[in-house]
């Protein structure tokens, strides 16, 4: 029971299950029903996005650990510091937990962007390292040189020798009449001749984005010469691509950036201190052994940096560098899990219940129901390739025109019924044959969120998140499950996969709740996520933990409500208010009183936010709504 849906595989021992529930594994750890429970009780509805801060530092901790026992294993003179890559999560309730996280480790930040850039100068401690790289124009480099003067330990990563030549320019006209000189740290981005692998391979290899060729380092150091700006030239930087399964490419990837480093070190580049190796660390997001993405682990991923860079130093006689890192989606991925409530199961037809059995039934149809009511663990093989048969027969006979609707209705109803309850008979020896039948009887599950907001990475890259219930783990589940979200886009839906399969619970959502829980979110998906069908982000919330160990929820922030969006938009929100105001007063249909009383309603719902509300509350809301 305890490796359920592969927890042991993805969740790095940050959840366990503990009898019915899965639960935090920290602490006092709650479960994650009690959470949400407790924020549902506030009246929020629709999904829940929780942040976990404990997990961001665990994952600070663990890579500055490991880097660090690298460093002491091989006798490493160099230093390791480590930056946030900004794009990987901007939110300001995952920013500040990680500053606040991180005060220990000197860690910083590095930005992409301009917007990026001001995030990283108000939120960086003076003295931990800033990182800047992409694309800049003078002003994301005049940007840079004021964080400079505010004191900040800044890198300014060139990306080709376009801006190197603002650098320049920009350094002329700040440092005029100065004493003190104002002049970042200059990094040079390379231009690797390996690459990456996986679905993010792009940014590595000679036709990548970004970086300079062997050709453009060497007219950089002339011109960083040229210019006195040769003692500011301090890192080498490289990054791979992200999510890097296997760690060949990486060590690939050193070895040229090392001896690049190395290169420019005999030749004159004496302040040369830094090699910045980028992101691409991977994490496990698979449930299934069978489909692992990851085939090393972060020791090894230390002990190779560190070792090749050893290697290279020694081999060049120059002085072993130090080494950044600037890992996101690894910091990121594991703080976030998004809780989405089921609305609606779609098989419900094949229920016991519906079944529609005549005084006298087709001869077939009588076997079929024989054959459910005595379906043991020893026969269950055998009869369940009886009903299959039967199945075969009984929808010739319909197309033949021999049994009616009902009967064939009553065929599909009970054939089901021996289909799910010979897996579970048969459980524990699961054949090619059963699971080839589960994808007959899969069920769908209207789940309450956006998988273009929440997992678009799903969407646009085919990325798998491991996905389980938050409750009821005591029981087995038996529904192949296919997850459809609320868009009305059909790429809004997790189809069932035999090689990746999905069981959930059958559960009857007019007496029970069920929550599915998608991990692993912390990473990408939030700013990535659209707004397809104007759903929004979901409410959020910080979950954090006190000296007695109980969870506290901190800066909950609700989801945008449906006029807000709106005006997100660029509607006129005044103009909306107006026109539904004016066409409920002229509304010929109501009464006085049925008009405020509307307009009330009205201004209800334009107060929430769009995601549905359970289905339950639905039919309540129906019931006490008269015209
Ligand atoms: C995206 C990016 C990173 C982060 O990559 P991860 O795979 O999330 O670790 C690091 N550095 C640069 C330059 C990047 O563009």
């Amino acid at each position: 029971m305890k490796n359920l849906y592969g927890i042991d595989i993805w969740s790095d021992n940050n959840f366990i299950i503990k009898g019915s529930s899965v639960n935090i594994n920290y602490k006092n750890q709650p479960s994650l029903l009690e959470i949400t429970e407790a924020i549902r009780d506030k009246g929020y509805r629709g999904p829940l996005l929780l942040r976990f801060p404990h997990l961001i530092k665990k994952q600070i901790s663990t890579l500055y650990r490991e880097f660090n026992r690298a460093r002491e294993e091989f006798n490493y003179k160099g230093e390791f510091s480590a930056v946030f890559p900004l794009k990987v999560n901007q939110f300001p309730n995952f920013i500040n937990s990680l500053v606040e996280v991180s005060r220990e480790y000197n860690y910083g930040l590095e930005a992409g962007s301009k917007a990026e850039l001001i995030i990283a100068i108000t939120h960086t401690p003076l003295g931990s390292p800033i990182t800047v790289n992409g694309f800049k124009d003078k002003e994301m480099i005049a940007l840079c040189f004021i964080a400079t003067a505010m004191g900040h330990n800044i890198t300014v990563t060139i990306e080709g020798l376009g801006e190197l030549e603002t650098i320049i320019e920009v350094s002329r006209e700040f440092n005029i009449d100065s004493k003190n000189l104002i002049i970042p740290k200059i990094g040079i981005r390379i231009r690797l001749h390996s690459s990456g692998i996986g679905i993010w391979a792009k940014s590595g290899g000679y036709s990548s984005k970004f970086g300079l060729t062997s050709t453009e380092i060497l007219e950089a150091y002339e011109l960083l010469k040229k210019s006195n700006l040769l003692d500011r030239l301090l890192m080498i930087h490289f990054h791979i691509g992200s999510q890097m399964g296997e760690i060949a490419p990486l060590k690939k990837a050193l070895r040229e950036a090392g001896n690049i480093y190395a290169e420019l070190k005999k030749r004159g580049a004496s302040a040369l201190n830094a090699i910045n190796i980028g992101g691409g660390l991977a994490i496990e997001y698979s449930q299934h052994s069978s489909t692992k993405e990851l085939n090393y682990s972060l020791k090894e991923f230390a002990n190779d940096v560190i070792f090749l860079m050893k290697e290279i130093a020694k081999s060049k006689k120059i002085d072993e560098p130090n080494i950044f890192t600037e890992s996101g989606r690894f910091i990121a991925s594991s703080h976030a899990v998004l809780i989405a409530p089921v609305l609606e199961l779609f098989s419900s037809e094949y229920h016991e219940k519906s079944l529609r059995l005549k005084d006298k039934n087709p001869p077939l149809i009588k076997e079929l129901y024989d054959l459910w009511t005595s379906i043991n663990s020893s026969n269950a093989r055998e009869y369940l390739h009886d009903s299959l048969d039967h199945l075969d027969s009984l929808l010739t006979l319909f197309d033949l025109g021999y049994i009616d609707l009902e009967d064939r209705s009553n065929t599909e109803i009970l054939v089901n019924l021996i289909i799910k309850k010979s897996i579970i008979l048969l459980g524990s020896n699961d054949t090619n044959e059963l699971q080839r039948l589960q994808s007959r009887i899969q069920e769908k599950y209207l789940v309450n969120f956006s998988a273009f907001q929440s997992l678009p990475d799903f969407w646009g890259l085919g990325q798998n998140f491991p996905i389980m219930p938050i409750d009821k783990l005591d029981i087995k589940p038996t529904n192949p499950a296919t997850l459809w979200d609320i868009t009305c886009d059909s790429d809004g839906e997790i189809g069932f996969n035999r090689d990746r399969p999905l069981y959930l619970h059958n559960i009857d959502l007019n007496s029970d709740e069920y929550f599915l829980a998608f991990f692993l979110t912390g990473a990408y998906q939030e700013v990535l996520g659209m707004k397809h069908n104007l759903f929004t982000h979901p409410t959020e919330v910080v979950v954090k933990f006190n000296e007695d160990g109980e969870y506290e929820l901190d800066n909950l922030i609700e989801a945008q409500n449906l006029i807000d969006v709106l005006d997100d938009m660029d509607y006129n929100k005044n103009l909306i208010d107006k026109q539904l105001k004016y066409m409920i007063e002229e509304s010929k249909l109501l009464s006085k009183s049925k008009k405020r009383d509307f307009l009330g309603k009205l201004y209800l719902y334009l107060s929430e936010n769009s995601y549905l509300k359970t289905i339950q509350a639905n039919r309540e809301d129906i019931n006490d709504y008269s015209i």
